[in-house]
């Protein structure tokens, strides 16, 4: 039997119709929230993800102020830049594209971001948050898509087994803490973990964040797991995919997110969900 395909687009319509209420009660009562996106240079990636915020943007009647700048920018200009949105109060969120140039320190421009404007949540503070439950900050963005998914399906998570794949600060890391939050009991694997598959069939939930086409295998699975896919990579044949073996995991697991479809179509919806929360919480707070 087929797993049950868990479809982002109808998480992100849900999120949508309810940041469009939101959006549109806080510009009755004056308040237009706005995020700004900040390029440096041209990458393809990044043109295609500010290409689908804008027009989500536009769909959703959220203000977008796009900032571009040269790829050899100074650091201390950049910093400046952000120092000046934070000022900014009709700015309400602000989200720089990552990874930076290599000449930029990435950490210094991340701190930069007012805590109650780090939409994209890539600050300490936003981890904090994230961590101790209370706290200026946001979630980042990819980790709250996961668990919107989870909730939207209607996924058990309160004493069941999840194991995360990767330990990154912007996805693996923070899906165990809100895993976690939610009941559920976590192992985070990374590339040095023994005996990956055999955490993974122990699991009920499996969250893969670990950017290698295909990583997790067949050996992976059993019936009855939901799989949440988050990777976004390209396979020998240039098509999208993600970290799962995608064909092999189907046929066995309960459900599963595919790749392109799954979590990056709820992830813009959830930036936009933040932005609009940080003007309705922090208004005209420059
Ligand atoms: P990252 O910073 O490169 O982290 C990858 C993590 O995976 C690391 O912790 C690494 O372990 C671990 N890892 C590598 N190989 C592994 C293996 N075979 N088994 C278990 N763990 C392994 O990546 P990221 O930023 O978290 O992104 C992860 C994926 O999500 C990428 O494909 C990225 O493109 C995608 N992504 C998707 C969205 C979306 O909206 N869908 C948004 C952002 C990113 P070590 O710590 O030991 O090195």
């Amino acid at each position: 039997m087929s797993a049950n395909i868990l479809k982002g687009a109808a998480v992100a319509a849900a999120l949508n119709e309810k940041t469009i209420e939101k959006c549109n009660f806080l510009k009755a009562k004056g308040t237009e929230p706005c995020l700004a996106i900040v390029r440096l240079g041209n990458r393809g990636d990044d043109i295609a993800y500010e290409k689908g915020i804008l027009k989500r943007c536009e769909a959703l009647g959220v203000k977008a102020e796009r900032i571009l700048l040269p790829e050899d920018m100074d650091e201390n200009e950049l910093i400046n830049e952000i120092e000046r949105l934070n000022g900014d109060k009709s700015i309400h969120g602000i989200l720089v594209f990552m990874p930076l140039p290599a000449h930029i320190n990435e950490k210094k421009v991340r701190e930069a971001i007012a805590p109650h404007k780090d939409v994209d949540g890539v600050t300490s503070s936003s981890a904090a948050a994230v961590y101790t439950g209370s706290g200026v900050g946001f979630c980042p963005c990819t980790a709250d898509a996961v668990m919107e998914i989870l909730k939207f399906y209607g996924v058990e998570m309160a004493g069941k087994k999840a194991a995360v794949f990767g330990r990154s600060l912007v996805i693996g890391k923070p899906a165990a803490m809100l895993l976690m939050e939610q009941n559920a009991t976590v192992t985070i694997c990374h590339s040095r973990s023994a005996e990956p598959e055999k955490i993974a069939q122990d699991a009920d939930i499996i969250v893969a964040a670990v950017g290698k086409a295909a990583a997790l295998g067949k050996e992976y699975f059993r019936r009855g797991q939901t799989v949440i896919d988050v990777g976004i990579n390209f396979n020998a044949e240039g098509k999208m995919c993600g970290d799962v073996d995608f064909s092999a995991a189907e046929g066995i697991v309960s459900a599963i997110t595919p790749v392109p479809g799954g979590v990056g179509a709820v992830t813009t919806a959830v930036l936009l969900k933040h932005t609009v929360e940080a003007a309705e919480k922090y208004g005209d707070k420059s």
